[in-house]
């Protein structure tokens, strides 16, 4: 067996493991020193053991343990004692103790302070922060989110896929790519999988995703903004209208919510959070009354203006208390809005209208999709009309000459998921090591 398999959490530890030997590992996080008796707070990625010290005993490791800083790392094997001062009513008593590490003092980043450090301290120093328990929760609460939209998923049928991240194309608007140069050539870190993800659809793959970093140079400094998110893409054919669509978005933030409050209790109590998943289908409204509620509201927004941040906001404020929902699409945005998105199909009757929707948690897009135009001469007309060079994207139009299936899909944030599942005041919270126009190290 492994050494580190032979590390016993201190989750795995009660008191009637009393006489027991077990050897935890971990960090120093606090070490009281009484004389002729020392209680060495050992915290591991479960929580915190007490380790307890007599001079008497071992006088020469009784000094080392007391001159060693906070944070060091140590392992300690010994004996599970009762003990009724100790927090979790057992103690360790050690019969062999190792320093692996000593750590540096001061610490650029305090642990266990009370006092909140500023984000910008934290993340240039997120080894430490994520030493607390509270952070760690939010990154676990991530995995299982991903866990849970993957089981769901792979049980709808859907193929996970991989796609480049190096293009010689965008498709969401050239302002927001990120050039890099490629061998001899010039090329782009995708902004988002659109066109592999439609080329698929007219491969017989017929339902795909992917859960991949997307690249995208937001010039504005905003708390849902980053250059590089994780986005979950979703592509399915033979589907009538985007309504097929959103079943697919529903049906993931449904699952994963209910997957997250049953899979991740622990970290969502670490956390505070109240987490529950809101009975289907959530409430439709569309880009026009939205505007309309947003104006009755006060604010002041014309019909074919973005809602923008605030008004999201208010929007969200709004569905919340008229229709005690968190979770609502907003569809048919006008083809002036989605002008960018040259691959969104309109609407039959009237051209103005796409068939397009956000679906917005607490007052923030999170998704954004819809049905996809799939006929080759409507295609290459809107892009036409979005001046777009059309040898750029041979290979994306080919796919669409020789039988390609009505299809649709979307693309789905999800930091700005689980930053909202969470609420969390900034997205760079739900991301490890966040990129954005400043941070670009650690
Ligand atoms: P927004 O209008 O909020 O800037 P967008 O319309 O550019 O978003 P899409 O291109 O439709 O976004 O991307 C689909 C989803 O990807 C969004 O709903 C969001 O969850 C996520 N997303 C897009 N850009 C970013 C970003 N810069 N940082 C984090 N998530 C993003």
């Amino acid at each position: 067996m492994p050494s580190w398999q032979h590390i016993t959490y201190s989750d795995e530890i009660a008191a009637e493991h009393a006489g027991s030997i077990v050897t935890v590992g971990g960090w120093v996080q606090e070490i009281r020193n009484l004389g002729g008796i020392s209680f060495i707070q050992l915290r591991d990625r479960a929580g915190v053991v007490q380790v307890t010290v007599l001079k008497k005993k071992n006088p020469e490791l009784f000094k080392e343990i007391n001159s060693l800083q906070r944070e060091s790392v140590i392992t300690v094997k010994g004996v599970v004692k009762e003990s009724k001062e100790a927090k979790k009513g057992y103690e360790i008593i050690p019969e062999e103790f190792r320093v692996l590490n000593a750590a540096a003092s001061p610490l650029p980043l305090g642990v266990v302070d009370k006092v909140g450090a500023d984000l910008d301290t934290r993340l240039n120093n997120r080894f430490l922060d994520l030493r607390k328990a509270e952070i760690r929760a939010i990154f676990q609460v991530r995995a299982t989110t991903l866990a849970g939209i993957r089981r769901h998923l792979t049980d709808e049928g859907f193929v996970e896929v991989t796609t480049p991240k190096i293009v010689a194309a965008g498709a969401e608007g050239g302002s927001t790519l990120f050039p890099i140069k490629y061998f001899d050539k010039s090329a782009y870190l995708a902004q988002s999988p659109q066109l592999y993800k439609q080329n698929l659809m007219a491969s017989g793959m017929d339902r795909i995703f992917e859960i991949a970093p997307a690249y995208r140079a937001e010039a504005s400094d905003t708390v849902r903004h980053i250059a590089e998110f994780t986005s979950l893409d979703v592509e399915v054919a033979f589907i009538e209208s985007s309504e097929d669509v959103m079943a697919v978005a529903e049906g993931i933030v449904h699952s994963s919510l209910n997957h997250v409050a049953e899979a991740a209790r622990r970290e969502l109590d670490i956390l505070g959070v109240d987490l529950s998943s809101p009975e289907t289908p959530y409430p439709r409204i569309t880009y026009d009354e939205a505007i309309d509620l947003l104006r009755s509201n006060d604010m002041e927004i014309d019909h074919g203006e973005d809602l923008g941040t605030e008004g999201e906001k208010l929007l969200g404020d709004i569905m919340l208390k008229k229709r005690g929902s968190e979770l609502y699409f907003i569809t048919k945005f006008p083809t002036s809005l989605k002008r960018g998105t040259f691959y969104a199909k309109r609407d039959d009757e009237d051209p103005e209208l796409t068939g397009y929707f956000d679906l917005d948690y607490r007052g923030q897009e999170i998704v954004s999709g819809g049905q996809r135009e799939h006929r080759y001469d409507v295609l290459v007309e809107q892009m036409r009309e979005n001046d777009l060079n059309l040898e750029s994207f041979a290979f994306y139009l080919k796919a669409f000459k020789y039988g390609m299936p009505p299809h649709g899909g979307f693309g789905f944030g999800i930091e700005r998921y689980v930053q909202k599942m969470l609420n969390l005041s900034n997205i760079r919270e739900a991301v490890l090591y966040p990129r954005d126009r400043v941070r670009l190290i650690p």
